[in-house]
């Protein structure tokens, strides 16, 4: 196996790529990165008539060199079948004088199944014999549920999921607490996310911890750090040039915009690795919400977490430190891992870091950040469904506000990536766009008004949500998380 990853940070000897997936982080906090990212580009004539599965496989073998044909091949079919609710897999949808990318339609409606149905697959052939993995994973909603779904059952991994009692939507909740699965485990943390999120990292970070767990048991997370995760995001920006040809809106060659819904800069990013791959991009509008780290990071090359937390309409982007842009900043500067070191430790020191000038240019040369506020979102989903018939869920409707500002200086025909289904964000959605919802409390009876009003179908694993039986109900304080997670990985793996 070529061991080509390496750390961004530059303190990790170089890694295979199953090694990188196995490890998650780098051990010196650095994310794995492919210094040869784009020496090979794609020959996109050739992807034009490929159905979803061969485009994955085709982009896969690039990004994720050290898995056999036959392992993509395997993992690819089994993460992209019917429990997608189309054979598109990511469907496009055009709106008048726009296009959107429908990234929902798989097991969760979140975007976060593209990644986490692969990801296990990618997982278990990385483990060598006899090794198991334990994923833990501190959640605010989408990815808990996504990477449950995508984990359980998987032969030699275990998936043990946090989320900050009280802090996520009945839906979310719901959705990962009716959980099935042998190798499945999901608990309430008293305190909120970032206290389930330092404890995770904590576990990570205890070698005397880790040491007392059985020799042949892995920690690993489910994080978009992961780059088993990130690769698979790559796909659809294909796909959906492949979509955008074939319906005639472009022809091979053309260039195009894409908007995205940003939190953790995972998914706009992997629009930056399909640009290196040689997809016709011109620019990638990120969007973000009132939490609004990047929009100026972006304007001014300064990157500031010291201001307060938001708790936005737009949860799943509520976040400060967008950890995917640190890839970006190395593939930027030039493979320059000790300037990325040095920016990151000034960013857990100091809480800031400031780019070169230079840096700036160039980033700016491939990027666009704007944001949305609460009200912004909410006018948008409200306008949209009026004016054009569809219906945007609060995520998604940050990026249209910021993607309509945008087009004001640039016509080039764009699409506006669309992260999670309305119906899973119904608190938001439902009183943006029904005549009356005063008094309605219940999440499900909104999830039916807004269906009876729409006309547009509930996805089937929120309608059936209901009425499943719940088969989780722990709620662990954060200091007992370590002795939680060494009796899960017991029972789980049977040691
Ligand atoms: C996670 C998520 C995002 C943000 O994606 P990143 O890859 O973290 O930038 C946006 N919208 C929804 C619905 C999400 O779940």
């Amino acid at each position: 196996m070529e061991k080509r990853f390496v750390s961004t940070r530059g303190q990790q000897q170089p890694v295979s790529v199953k090694t990188a997936v196995k490890q998650g982080l780098a051990d010196d906090h650095g994310l794995f990165v492919d210094p040869k990212l784009g020496q090979k580009k794609v020959n996109l004539s050739k992807l034009l008539l490929l159905d979803y599965q061969d485009l994955a496989k085709e982009i896969l073998q690039l990004l994720l060199p050290d898995f056999t044909t036959a392992e993509l091949v395997l993992a690819i079919k089994n993460a992209y079948n019917q429990k997608f609710d189309t054979a598109k897999i990511t469907p496009l949808q055009s709106i008048n004088d726009w296009h959107i990318l429908e990234l929902w339609h798989g097991p969760t409606s979140a975007f976060k199944d593209i990644g986490l149905q692969l990801l296990p697959h990618l997982m278990k052939f990385s483990l060598g014999d006899n090794e198991h993995s334990l994923v833990l994973t501190a959640t605010s909603g989408d990815t808990g549920k996504a990477a449950l779904e995508g984990f359980k059952n998987t032969d030699n991994v275990g998936i043990a999921v946090f989320y900050p009692n009280g802090g996520v939507s009945t839906i979310q909740e719901k959705q990962m607490l009716t959980t099935a699965g042998t190798n499945t485990s999901v608990a309430a943390i008293t305190g909120n996310f970032d206290d389930a999120q330092r404890q995770v990292k904590a576990i990570f970070s205890n070698t005397s911890f880790k040491e007392r767990l059985a020799s042949n048991l892995h920690l690993s997370s489910a994080n978009s750090i992961n780059i088993g995760r990130l690769a698979p995001q790559v796909v659809y920006y294909f796909s959906v040039y492949q979509q955008l040809v074939a319906q005639g809106h472009i022809t091979l060659g053309d260039p195009v915009n894409f908007t995205v819904p940003t939190g953790n800069f995972g998914d706009v990013l992997a629009g930056y690795y399909a640009k290196s791959l040689g997809l016709p991009i011109k620019k990638l509008i990120v969007a973000a919400n009132a939490n609004n780290v990047l929009t100026d990071f972006f304007e001014t090359g300064i990157y500031d977490r010291q201001r307060p937390f938001l708790h936005t309409v737009a949860p799943s982007m509520d976040i400060q430190v967008s950890s995917n842009l640190e890839r970006l900043l190395y593939y930027k500067s030039g493979l320059d891992s000790t300037y990325i070191n040095q920016l990151m430790t000034q960013l857990e020191t100091k809480g800031r870091y400031q780019i070169s000038d230079e840096l700036l240019h160039s980033l700016q040369n491939d990027f666009y950040c704007g944001f949305s506020n609460d009200k912004d979102i909410r006018t948008a989903i409200k306008n949209v469904y009026e004016e054009q018939g569809y219906l945007m869920d609060p995520h998604t409707a940050a990026g249209y506000h910021v993607m309509r500002k945008y087009q004001q200086q640039d016509q080039t025909l764009m699409v506006l990536l669309s992260t999670a289904s309305p119906y899973k964000f119904i608190e938001t959605t439902a009183p943006a766009v029904l005549p009356d919802t005063e008094g309605i409390t219940d999440s499900f009876e909104l999830v039916q008004r807004l269906a009876e009003y729409t006309n547009i179908p509930i996805p089937q694993n929120i309608a059936q949500l209901h009425d499943l039986p719940i088969r989780h109900k722990n709620i662990v304080s954060s200091e007992k998380m370590q002795a939680y997670v060494k009796q899960q990985a017991e029972v789980i793996f049977n040691v």
